[in-house]
């Protein structure tokens, strides 16, 4: 027993670095947010992309204990000055955020006191703010009280936990897979088909729908389709609608679409991990008409509500449905179980047991800004995205049609140069300068460039560096073909 005392008492002296004393608590705050600070202050000027793909043995674990200015020194150089920077406005590919500073906020507090937010019964509060915020969503997407909800790591979670409803609810299972059908454009994104897979639904029959000039489901087409189907003896299942396509932004018919899968008894879910929030705006309200004849809907707050990635949402109409296909029980967990109330836990809504408690990095955001910024800050998204299309337009750029959100594209076309050819160029020029990050996509088959305002940081200013940086590529591209 005392050589047990003993190793205890050279152990404890070893592991006690653990637990970092108030003073040290103090030090690393104030070097972190000295670093943050300069980091943020950095981002107008910084470059948006970086292409630097060196290869060092910085970021391998080596086991021994450094300085947080060592770690933040190679911190700097191996991650934040490489690649896109997500943070900056000046990022305008893919779908940016930005990132709130409130939420990483959040985060900390959650880190620090560690809610267990898994289960109502571990944190009461924790799950309840979870809660509260599923709450807050239902209300903006008018989802009745009663439907369910998960915040989930983003969007293609949450697309996968509507999937397993509706896969769930249908019984789409061993050989009744192939002869089920799944309605979804050409335009829908593509972590609904890899959901599927997920889900065990590799088999199921998918049919790619037309999209009209706008990129929209159409309509006609869609009936079709079921009608034959139905007279085929398949099982029209589950309808994959957009409110915000990646490529386009485009927001699908959602009330008619609505209206045929109520009549059709097929499963709606509408993908608004994008376009979601822009319902927030008063003159995109009636794009939205008909989200809720939706079954289950997805929505990212780390696209829609600049909070740093890790947060998307997902709503599912029937309670029941939901709670059937991700409730499980253990031994291990039965005082949970025996709690009693009916509050939900996230946990009983996901494959998830134990999680980051995400809810909090969402939470203080909106109480502490209140809902108006976030609004405004959409709308100012709008506003410059018309202004970006219309300096396009004079400069002789093609543009794609008026979006009916903050994604846009398009092209030039010079001479005699092929199209995709010198697009091609013109974005590798792009990339190169990095003052601002673009992407590009294929729309039927032509290469585009792509433009994505969603950061909370992109501002007028940014959308002039972005034309600046624009122009210049242009005339290094017309002389590289001259
Ligand atoms: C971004 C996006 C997704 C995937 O969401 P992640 O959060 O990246 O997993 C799904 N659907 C649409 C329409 C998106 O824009």
């Amino acid at each position: 027993m005392i050589r047990l005392f003993q190793k205890l008492d050279e152990l404890a002296v070893i592991s006690s670095e653990l637990e970092v004393n108030s003073e040290q608590q103090q030090m690393l705050i104030i070097d972190t947010s000295s670093f943050t600070t300069k980091f943020i202050e950095s981002l107008s000027e910084a470059k948006a992309f970086i292409i630097n793909n060196s290869k060092s043995n910085l970021l391998t674990i080596d086991g021994r204990p450094k300085s947080l200015q060592n770690i933040l020194e190679i911190y700097t150089s191996e991650v934040v000055e490489k690649g896109v920077k997500a943070a900056s406005g000046g990022h305008m590919g893919y779908i940016p955020g930005g990132g709130l500073y409130t939420a990483a906020i959040g985060d900390y507090i959650a880190a620090v006191t560690n809610e267990y937010a898994g289960v109502h019964y571990a944190s009461p509060g924790a799950v309840t703010i979870e809660n509260e915020i599923i709450n807050w969503l239902k209300q903006i997407l008018n989802f009745p009280e009663d439907s369910a909800g998960n915040l989930t790591s983003g969007g293609s979670i949450a697309n996968l936990i509507a999937i397993v409803a509706a896969r769930d609810k249908y019984k789409v299972k061993n050989e009744a897979v192939q002869k089920h059908v799944v309605y979804l454009s050409s335009q829908t994104h593509h972590s609904i088909y890899k959901g599927l897979k997920i889900a065990g639904l590799e088999d199921v029959l998918i049919r790619v729908l037309k999209t009209n000039h706008k990129g929209q489901i159409d309509i006609e087409e869609l009936q079709n389709s079921i009608s034959n189907d139905k007279s085929s003896n398949l099982i029209p299942f589950l309808i994959v609608a957009s409110a915000g396509t990646t490529d386009t932004g485009t927001i699908d018919p959602l009330f008619e679409i609505g209206l045929i899968a109520n009549t059709e008894n097929i499963w709606y879910h509408i993908d608004a991990a994008y376009g979601g929030f822009f319902i927030l705006v008063e003159e995109k309200k009636h794009l939205f008409r008909g989200i809720s004849l939706a079954d289950s809907i997805n929505i990212d707050p780390h696209k829609g509500l600049f909070i740093p990635y890790g947060l998307g949402a997902v709503l599912i109409k029937d309670k029941r449905i939901a709670l059937k296909s991700f409730n499980s029980n253990a031994n291990y967990m039965q005082d949970a179980i025996h709690e009693n109330i009916d509050a939900i836990s996230p946990a009983d809504i996901s494959p998830e047991l134990s999680k980051h408690f995400r809810g909090l990095r969402l939470w203080l955001p909106l109480q502490y800004h209140g809902i108006e910024p976030f609004k405004a800050c959409l709308e100012e998204k709008l506003i410059l995205t018309k202004i970006i299309r219309l300096n396009l337009v004079q400069r002789g750029f093609c543009v794609g049609p008026e979006p009916e959100l903050t994604v846009t594209y398009f092209w030039y076309s010079y001479n005699n140069v092929n199209d995709d050819e010198f697009n091609k160029k013109l974005l590798e020029n792009i990339l190169q300068d990095g003052s601002i990050f673009l992407s590009s996509t294929l729309i039927n088959d032509k290469f585009v460039i792509r433009i994505a305002i969603l950061s909370f940081r992109t501002k007028l200013k940014t959308v002039q560096k972005c034309l600046e940086m624009i122009d210049l590529s242009l005339i290094k591209t017309k002389k590289f073909f001259d």
